[in-house]
């Protein structure tokens, strides 16, 4: 009776000890599956120290799948977290980061604009003619030309009110300058433009005779070559006070002006100081170009070149 008695009573213990055991591992079981699956774990295995992986985790998705499936690259977390990062420029980041910086401390940001405007190529060289559907936005510079010989068609002559004699412009910018001139002057400051259109042919005599006496470089540093120059859009003006000059322009009361008004009638500076190596020219403190107000007004507020706005809000 006793020994009956206890073995009826040792089957369900040892039945309820193997289904607790498949459980326990069963529970192992998936969580070492969740784990050695996780992008966690895989990130780790690719070298990812743990705040490292903790930065990635919270970037989109196709960026985790990007680290995941590549080797441990010391430059991409910094890269992705820059402001204007754009990722199909991604491995021409890497690439002049090597080129570049060799083993000194990087300057992602200053890695970032240049690539995203072309300039980690060397000017004139990997151009291509610019999108001429953007209308007043085109950009002109030393990677994107205007099309074969451009000369836009509304271009009119400017009165001896606003420009010293020979200079003309497009229509709608003409109006522009009119309308920015009229609220300077109410500020008490004389704008006055010095020079403005130039066709393809007046372009390429000035670059030609600075190649003839000076030679390739010196033209370069100094004049765009024909249908690379923001003055052949028409799109661009070189404003001054009258009596001011190109070495004493920035420092005048009407450039301080200029600079905090400007975008308000659609005008953006164009070379900025301290931004030589992004636009490809020297600063220039008295080019303005043409935008329109809307679009003016965002690139002054973004505080970019125009090369570095074009490139992450408007190139496709
Ligand atoms: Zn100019």
């Amino acid at each position: 009776m006793y020994y009956t008695k206890r073995k009826v009573k040792k089957g369900p213990i040892i039945i309820l000890g193997i289904i607790i055991l498949v459980i326990i591992l069963a529970i192992c079981g998936i969580n070492l599956y969740k784990k050695y699956t996780s992008n966690e774990y895989k990130l780790g295995e690719k070298g990812y120290k743990e705040n490292e992986i903790e930065k990635i985790l919270k970037f989109d998705d196709k960026y985790i799948t990007y680290a995941i499936n590549h080797d441990y690259e010391d430059d991409f977390i910094p890269l992705v977290e820059q402001k204007y990062f754009i990722w199909k420029n991604y491995d021409k980041y890497i690439n002049f980061i090597d080129d570049e910086y060799g083993d000194k401390k990087v300057d992602y940001s200053r890695v970032v604009s240049l690539v995203n405007v072309g300039a980690n190529n060397e000017p004139y060289t990997h151009t291509k003619k610019t999108d001429m559907d953007k209308g007043y936005a085109i950009l002109v510079n030393k990677y994107n030309s205007l099309p074969d010989k451009y000369a836009p068609k509304d271009i009119v002559e400017m009165s001896n009110w606003y420009a010293y004699p020979d200079n003309s412009i497009r229509k709608d910018v003409y109006d522009a300058f009119k309308e920015m001139s009229a609220a300077a002057k109410e500020d008490g400051y004389t704008l006055i433009v010095n020079s403005s259109y130039r066709s393809y042919e007046e372009q390429k005599e000035i670059y030609d005779d600075y190649e003839r006496n000076r030679g390739k470089e010196y033209a370069d540093t100094y004049a765009a070559r024909p249908d690379f120059s923001e003055h052949q859009t028409g799109l661009s003006l070189d404003v001054f006070s009258p009596g001011a000059n190109m070495s004493n322009f920035a420092d005048t009361e009407t450039f301080k002006w200029l600079s905090e008004n400007a975008y308000k009638y659609g005008f953006i500076l164009r070379y900025p100081e301290g931004k030589e190596d992004i636009t490809g020219y020297n600063y220039e403190a008295w080019h303005y170009r043409y935008l329109g107000k809307e679009l003016a007004k965002k690139v002054f507020e973004s505080g970019l070149t125009y090369d570095e706005y074009y490139a992450y809000y408007l190139d496709d």
